[in-house]
């Protein structure tokens, strides 16, 4: 069963999930006969547990475009026995939701080469998802983040997205509430608002501007190639985005990652969905964002050690090379 941790010096969580070292590895295994075995695969739903939520195609009413199922071996459990909350070493279940999204009924690679409509319905199941796990008052915190190619944790090539729900807000997301907040309370105006429009009239970091969104390398990236999606309205949680909306976004999605793979050829990524936690009072003066993390370098001994970064690639250049393929 998996359990949260409480660092007794930073009081940061980690969550022990033994169960999920069990989980199967298929990348590059299967060839021709993937739809044969993989249990994403349509055809093979009795492989996996039942479908919390399906989205069908527009023209077909009984076959499943987006497959939403609990994951067979999750990072937290919907419900656990009490564990030892005694003094110091403080544990207690890790509780939550962990669902899988599969993106598509073929066994597909790759987010960037399914239609502009099937994002959309992915996104669709996102939302739907968030919908329902936010509305668990013992919900702290949802995120949407995905896994694709070896080098950025995926085990199960057939393309898919994960949702995890947990009781707690994870540090990362916890210190942007508590700088949008601040930001707010001196200067009664959004933090994101101010930083898009100075990177707007700067416009040496943008990749992309629709009426609706806006795609840009940060100014201190991370990591090379780093990209960030974000709504042009100030917006806090993913969840209100319409469905048409939902197909404006899809379709930015679809050309970020297109660009990504044009520029750095199959470069394994992250991509997390940071909408604002649902019961959070800072809420209003946050901003929900996409952000894609490709993982051409590893992380290394300065970075684990410190939880800072050093970066190789100006995101000034990255933002010029993903615009040179959009043109
Ligand atoms: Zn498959």
């Amino acid at each position: 069963m998996a359990e949260l941790r409480k660092d007794p010096i930073l009081g940061d969580c980690v969550i022990v999930a033994p169960e999920r070292a069990a989980r199967p590895f298929d990348y590059g295994q299967h060839g021709a006969a993937a739809s044969a075995i993989c249990p994403f695969c349509k055809g093979n739903e009795t492989a996996t547990p039942e479908a919390v939520l399906t989205i069908p195609n527009d023209d077909s009413t009984d076959e499943w475009a987006v497959r939403v199922i609990p994951n067979r071996y999750p990072a937290v459990a919907s419900s656990a026995p009490e564990l030892s909350t005694a003094d110091h070493f403080k544990r207690t279940p890790a509780v939550g939701y962990h669902d899988v999204i599969i993106e598509s009924p073929l066994h597909e690679h790759a987010t960037q080469s399914l239609p502009t409509a099937q994002i959309a319905r992915v996104m669709r199941a996102w939302r739907e998802r968030l919908a329902v796990v936010s509305s668990d008052d013992s919900i702290a915190h949802t995120m949407i983040f995905k896994n694709e190619g070896i080098a950025a944790g995926a085990s199960l090539e057939h393309v898919h997205s994960q949702l995890l729900a947990t009781s707690f807000t994870p540090p990362e997301i916890e210190a942007k509430l508590a700088a949008g907040k601040k930001h707010f309370d001196q200067t009664e105006k959004n933090a994101w608002s101010e930083m898009l429009a100075r990177e707007l009239a700067d416009g040496s970091r943008i990749v992309a501007v629709t009426d609706q969104y806006i795609l840009h390398c940060p100014f201190a990236s991370r990591f090379p190639g780093q990209m960030c999606l974000y709504p042009t309205a100030p917006l806090p949680g993913f969840e209100a985005t319409s469905d048409g909306d939902l197909t404006l976004l899809a379709k930015l999605l679809k050309t970020a990652l297109k660009s990504l793979n044009d520029v750095f050829p199959n470069a394994p990524f992250n991509l997390g969905l940071h909408t604002a936690p649902p019961r959070d009072s800072r809420r209003s003066s946050y901003r929900w964002h996409l952000m894609i993390t490709p993982r051409l370098t590893g992380i290394a001994g300065f970075e684990i050690g410190s939880g800072s970064w050093i970066n190789v690639v100006p995101p000034e250049d990255a933002a010029a090379r993903f615009r040179d393929t959009i043109r």
